[in-house]
């Protein structure tokens, strides 16, 4: 989870960051920390019952022990049912990975782990970990179910197997190390890497400079890119605005743009000989345009979110002020505005409209295996509109073809 309560200056989960752009920690050290959300509550919720369900699968705690701690997780307004259900799904992916060794491997929750070998004062707390037989498991819940995080050389899972190698290597000989990440609000599939430790040494030493450099500040660099999402600086930093704004021609094309090398070449050298580009964008530069126009907007918003915040705080931001935003109209007590109405002498039916619940919130009620079983066969899913993606995205290209064939079969 990477809930290193103290801060770590270069923390496990902040290092896609800091090693993408060494003048974070530094920069980001001048901004109080931001408030842990809902959202960062709700997490720290779910990973308390993930845990408990995997210390109560393994044997660790009693039944009793189980019922009583879920029942306090209960009294918590954060807590939903589907975080027992998540905490089942994890629970299950640990069961497995234990089950799949030969011998009886350790297995323990929540480890503080050391990297500091590698990152200056580096440590943070990894959810799972499970040796034996020479080979070492790091998992990761997340709660979050926005985008899918890839367990792909995942940094911060590298920088937490280090940890894990540092504690236990000594009494565990390690060759194989897998990194896992289970997500299950976002996608069912568990996210793994499995790599030789000589691979995992490895990277911890071609990191171990840009650490040093990321902790002590010198020689550290300015670096915008998408890592910038979760940086404290975001709004107000010089290098993620200037970067923006060189949108505005092509002259110092943004590092993150998806033109490829070439392409980024011969438009230098064509531009430096006095060429004038021709007034039609092509369509790879409107592929790359649309991919900064993105980045573009989210830190528009970001700057949008800055400036509310100051002049809502009694700060001056030139030109911009606070107003009140659109509202609806709405009843103080509706209960009491129908009865008034119906005393009026209006007909019940005039004031109420009868709809059924939709479709998720009837399966709520009633239970997802019971809907199944008696209103499954009537669930059809439509092919949704098209809407454009990066080309990374996991879902399948839209298929016209598929769209139009099953229009025809309907009808
Ligand atoms: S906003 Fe981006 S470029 Fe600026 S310090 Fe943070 S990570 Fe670096």
């Amino acid at each position: 989870m990477g809930k290193a309560t103290q801060h770590a200056k270069a923390s496990a989960s902040g290092s896609h960051r800091w090693l993408n752009c060494t003048a974070a920690p530094t920069f980001e050290s001048q901004f109080p920390d931001n408030d842990p959300g809902k959202y960062a509550k709700e997490g720290t919720l779910a990973h308390k019952i993930c845990e408990l369900t995997v210390n109560y699968n393994a044997g660790y705690i009693t039944k009793r022990k189980f019922n009583s701690q879920i029942k306090k997780c209960r009294t918590d307004e954060l807590f939903s049912e589907e975080m027992i259900k998540t905490a089942e799904v994890y629970g299950e992916y640990i069961w497995e990975k234990v089950m799949s060794f030969s011998e009886k491997p350790y297995q323990q929750q929540e480890v503080r782990v050391d990297f500091s070998d590698y990152v200056p004062e580096g440590f943070g707390t990894s959810d799972c970990i499970i040796l034996g037989s020479g080979h070492l498991i790091v998992v990761d819940y997340k709660h979050g179910k926005g985008v899918p995080v890839s367990a792909e050389n995942n940094s911060q899972m590298r920088l937490y197997a280090l940890g894990a190698l540092k504690k236990y290597g000594m009494f565990y000989p390690i060759d194989k190390v897998t990194m896992a990440i289970v997500q299950p609000r976002v996608t069912e599939e568990v996210s793994e890497e499995t790599i030789p430790l000589s691979e995992l040494l490895s990277w911890g030493e071609r990191i171990k400079p840009i650490a040093q450099k990321a902790v002590s500040g010198i020689g550290a660099e300015f670096k915008e890119g998408t890592w910038c999402q979760f940086c404290k600086g975001k709004a107000v930093c010089r290098a993620r605005s200037e970067n923006m704004t060189a949108l505005e021609d092509f002259k110092d094309l943004p590092i993150d743009g998806k033109l490829s090398d070439d392409e980024k070449t011969s438009r230098m050298a064509a531009m430096d000989a006095g060429f004038t580009l021709p007034p039609v964008l092509t369509d790879t530069e409107i592929g790359d345009l649309l991919y900064r126009a993105e980045t573009l907007v989210s830190w528009y918003n970001d700057l949008k979110a800055y400036a509310l915040e100051a002049i809502l705080t009694g700060k001056d931001i030139p030109g911009w002020k606070a107003v009140a935003g659109r509202s609806v109209r709405a009843f103080d007590d509706a209960d009491q505005a129908i009865e008034d109405i119906k005393k009026a002498g209006y007909e019940e039916a005039m004031l109420y409209e009868r709809k059924p619940k939709t479709l998720a919130q009837l399966e709520k009620v009633i239970g997802k295996k019971e809907f199944d079983r008696i209103a499954g066969s009537h669930v059809i899913k439509p092919i949704g509109k098209p809407t454009l993606a990066e080309i990374s995205d996991k879902r399948e290209p839209y298929n016209q073809a598929a769209v139009d064939f099953k229009g025809a079969t309907q009808a």
